[in-house]
């Protein structure tokens, strides 16, 4: 049993030492004392199943003892910067992770975490291009250092940072945007932005391939390859941030770009790829990857060989566990119940989503789209009493982020579903 400090005394220190601006999910926050799987245990040993860590990092289930191992013994080895000297660890990850992208997509620079990876994307671009514009999507998220939080384009994730050279396109949200599901309508802002607000020449376009921070929105088909066609004829690379989609959570493809038929210039990715363990990459060709040649990049513990251990060992569980096939599996049964619970309640405006990154829209009205705030905050919170976590996202805050870890069950999708219903048929 755990007898350490409690979640109040875990509290009242946070208050006192760590920064203001840190937030916690629930009015009660947990205080989970261990993780296992797709479970999470609090310091009364209550289990909660977690439907929303595989975004935060776990790809592979809590702790899963393959990973730790590898952890384990790559620290009592060494534990070092390895940018000075040599180490297996570091290209064993290397050439296994250029064997799941496509094309010559096969060049590494590895990171601590997201928003490093898209910082140095960006900068490559622009090196590579010798162009200073980019273009990202309204409601994206990128990451929080300035170059980042400029590409990021919610209002409620950035702060007054100077946006030098970035273009915020219209979202291509079949939900809420204005031309529905049509994909190549949308794509149109990309090439208008870049007649009317650049030179001609753009260094390069960036995307997620599903927005998880916005709320799970899908972009329309046809959007991306028709984006990616103005893009490269104006000489720009195309960027495609995998930070949440990567790593086999979309289920039908291990790679969320693959879905739209496109091949981006440059992939980045972080959270799942060390199942918890800080670890981001940027991986493109031998040819864009020249661009970084020409003054000294450093990165101390960027892919240091414990961080890369963990990374190859997640390759090996991803394989050996077949776990892109049950996203797929779960993930379309997972959907399809929501999509019944859609039928059932007014109140759920979308269901949407690939594999093991699904939304749920709670709306109070369907023909206004009003987002449920409110009511989105409540259901969570009484999920969590009956032991289910999920997480929340969307500019409004109205969409439930389920993303689960890999190794979710049927046993526990149907277990999520009938939670959501009991909670939704008593608000
Ligand atoms: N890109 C995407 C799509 C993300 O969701 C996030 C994090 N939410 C980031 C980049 C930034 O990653 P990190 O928090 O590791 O810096």
């Amino acid at each position: 049993p755990y007898s350490g400090p409690s979640g109040n005394d875990i509290i009242a220190k946070r208050r006192e030492y760590l920064s203001p601006s840190i937030f916690h999910a629930y009015k009660s926050p947990l205080n989970v004392v261990e993780g296992k799987r797709q479970y999470l245990f609090d310091e009364n040993g209550r289990r909660y199943l977690d439907a929303f860590g595989g975004i935060a990092t776990v790809c592979c289930g809590h702790c899963h003892p393959d990973v730790v191992a590898a952890i384990v013994e790559q620290t009592k080895k060494l534990q070092h910067s390895t940018v000075l000297y040599l180490n297996h660890a570091v290209t064993d990850f290397a050439e296994a992770l250029a064997s799941k992208l496509p094309g010559n997509l096969k060049v590494a620079f590895f990171t601590n975490s997201g928003t490093e990876a898209n910082e140095l994307a960006m900068l490559i671009a622009r090196l590579y291009t010798g162009c200073n514009d980019i273009i990202s999507i309204r409601n994206s998220y990128h990451g929080n250092a300035s170059g980042t939080m400029g590409a990021t384009a919610q209002s409620i994730w950035k702060f007054n940072v100077v946006q030098t050279g970035v273009h915020h396109a219209v979202n291509p949200d079949p939900y809420r945007g204005i031309f529905g599901s049509d994909g190549e309508k949308y794509a149109r802002d990309v090439q208008d932005i870049i007649n009317f607000g650049t030179f001609g020449n753009v260094a390069a376009f960036m995307s997620e391939s599903i927005q998880g921070v916005g709320g799970i929105v899908e972009l329309a088909p046809g959007y991306l390859s028709a984006a990616y066609e103005s893009v490269k004829k104006a000489g720009g690379l195309c960027i495609a941030d995998e930070v949440q989609a990567g790593f086999a959570r979309t289920g039908s493809h291990f790679w969320g770009f693959e879905a739209h038929g496109v091949q981006p210039d440059i992939v980045t990715m972080a959270k799942g790829i060390g199942n918890g363990i800080p670890l981001g990459a940027v991986v493109t060709t031998p040819e864009i990857a020249k661009a970084l040649t020409h003054r000294n990049y450093f990165n101390t513990f960027g892919g240091n060989p414990v961080c890369t251990a963990a990374g190859l060992a997640v390759l090996k569980v991803i394989e050996k566990e077949k776990l892109q096939e049950n996203a797929f599996v779960v993930g379309s049964h997972l959907k399809e119940r929501l999509n019944a619970l859609k039928d059932k309640y007014e109140i759920i405006g979308d269901v949407r989503g690939k594999g093991f990154m699904l939304g749920v829209e709670l709306v109070t009205d369907r023909e206004l789209k009003t987002p449920a705030k409110e009511e989105t905050l409540h259901v969570m919170e009484q999920l969590k009493d009956l032991g289910v976590l999920v997480g929340k996202g969307g500019y409004y805050g109205n969409v439930f982020r389920i993303t689960p870890p890999l190794c979710f069950s049927k046993e526990d999708a149907d277990f999520l579903v009938d939670a959501m219903d009991y909670t939704l048929s008593r608000i």
